[in-house]
């Protein structure tokens, strides 16, 4: 997984520690700790939606066994 998806998602665990709901605060939140919050948001969301229509991982030789 590209490392901007994986920050994207660290950055929103971590506001959820401060703002428990998905309200005007919490993607503030997210924004503030990073800059393109919402165009990775919806990159992911992009991905997930490949993945449900029967998509192939595009990264799935990153995936260490080891
Ligand atoms: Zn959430």
């Amino acid at each position: 997984m590209p490392p901007e998806f994986l920050r994207m998602i660290v950055v929103h665990e971590i506001s959820h520690l401060k703002e428990p709901e998905h309200d005007k605060a919490f993607y503030q939140l997210c924004q503030h700790m990073e800059a393109n919050y919402f165009q990775l948001e919806f990159d992911l969301r992009a991905y997930l939606c490949h993945l449900a229509a029967g998509g192939q991982p595009l990264w799935a030789a990153e995936v260490s066994a080891g």
